[in-house]
């Protein structure tokens, strides 16, 4: 790591760390009440997107993804991944957001400015340009959930053929392909790997799918479970990963099966170490960060949440439709207490 230092004696009115939906919206909201506004991004713009299956198609319409009221044009009833790439990007430009991309913020601590105003000090990491702190009299934490899958912590499961994140079904083509998980995600990959010609077993700890697999995909996921195309096993869990097979737990009784690939989609979880280094205290049992419902504030005076992080371990419970709106309600209250 360079010992380079990117310090700046600016005082920013809001950083916003996270450049993914909820990030830019807060981002636009806070352009639009002529607040000065840098957003940081660790990896690329709407990483998280990037990072989805590759032919992926969004259960929602492009309206309910729009930003700053930014028309999404598509021809599509539902947009595709590569479709909200471009509109992300487009949005990033036309409301002219300053985006600092590959700046990791690493913690955030209070300061103490010159007349004795209380700041923020957001310090920041980047691979090439060094480490710095930059100030901040508020800041919006928006980073997500994508990144911490939830883990089975069965043997096994850091092997190199075991994934928490799918992508797409070619590489699996005659492969046999085991799946774990029962909501979208899961089913989703199993569809796309079995008509790839990939052999695919489904692992579900419950006795059900989800409840809230999209209308669509359900008859499909359960049509190819009922003729036998896809193999289920239901009310099971995985015990552990080898090499060649996974030994499943199914009603008491132990099943080996030949397994070439395993996706785990359980689902995923806030960094809640991250949201500590930052200040903010985590329920130990939810995953839900400290906040305001209100004004989206944390046990730290001045820095507020969006988006996904809000959602603790039910991550499917915040997405683009309903996080899109938590950064225009905190940047109602920051610009309530800065004018
Ligand atoms: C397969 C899939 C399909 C989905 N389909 C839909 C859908 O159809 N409709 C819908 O509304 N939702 C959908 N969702 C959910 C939706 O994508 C998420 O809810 C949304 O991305 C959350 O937005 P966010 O801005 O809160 O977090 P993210 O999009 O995860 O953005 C967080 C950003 O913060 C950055 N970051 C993290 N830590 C730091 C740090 N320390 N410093 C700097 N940057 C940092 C990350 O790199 C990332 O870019 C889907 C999710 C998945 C997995």
């Amino acid at each position: 790591m360079s010992k380079k230092k990117i310090n700046s004696d600016r005082v920013r009115d809001v950083i916003v760390i996270g450049a993914g939906p909820a990030g830019l919206a807060a981002a636009i909201a806070a352009r639009k009440a002529s607040l000065d506004c840098e957003t940081i991004e660790r990896r690329t713009l709407v990483n998280s997107i990037l990072n989805f299956p590759t032919n992926m198609v969004f259960f929602t319409t492009p309206e309910l993804l729009e930003l700053g009221e930014l028309p999404f044009v598509t021809p599509y009833a539902k947009p595709t991944r590569d479709e909200a790439l471009r509109y992300y990007r487009r949005v990033v430009d036309t409301y002219d957001l300053t985006v600092k991309l590959g700046y990791e913020v690493v913690a955030v601590r209070p300061h103490n400015g010159h007349d004795g105003e209380s700041l923020l000090a957001v310090d920041i990491s980047h691979p090439k340009h060094g480490q710095g702190s930059l100030m901040s009299k508020t800041v919006v934490v928006a980073v997500g959930a994508y990144e911490c899958p939830n883990l089975l912590n069965v043997p096994g499961e850091s092997l190199p053929h075991v994934s928490h994140y799918y992508t797409e079904a070619h590489p699996y083509y005659r492969k046999q392909v085991m799946v774990v998980g029962g909501k979208n995600s899961a089913a989703e990959a199993a569809l796309e790997l079995y008509r790839a010609g990939a052999h695919v077993t489904l692992v579900h700890r419950w006795s059900e799918l989800g409840t809230g697999i999209k209308y669509w995909v359900r008859p499909d996921i359960e049509n190819r479970i009922q003729e036998g195309s896809i193999a289920a096993h239901f009310e099971s869990r995985v015990v552990e990963i080898n090499t060649s097979d996974v030994v499943i737990e199914k009603l008491g009784k132990r099943y080996t099966l030949s397994t070439e690939a395993v996706f785990l989609l359980t689902g995923y979880h806030p960094d809640t170490a991250m949201l500590e280094r930052f200040g903010v205290e985590v329920d130990a049992e939810t995953m839900v960060p400290s906040h305001n419902p209100e004004t989206y504030e944390t046990n730290v005076p001045n820095v507020f949440l969006a988006g996904q992080v809000l959602s603790g371990i039910h991550s499917g419970q915040i997405f683009i439709e309903n996080g899109r709106f938590h950064g225009s309600m905190v940047i109602q209250e920051v610009a309530r207490r800065l004018t």
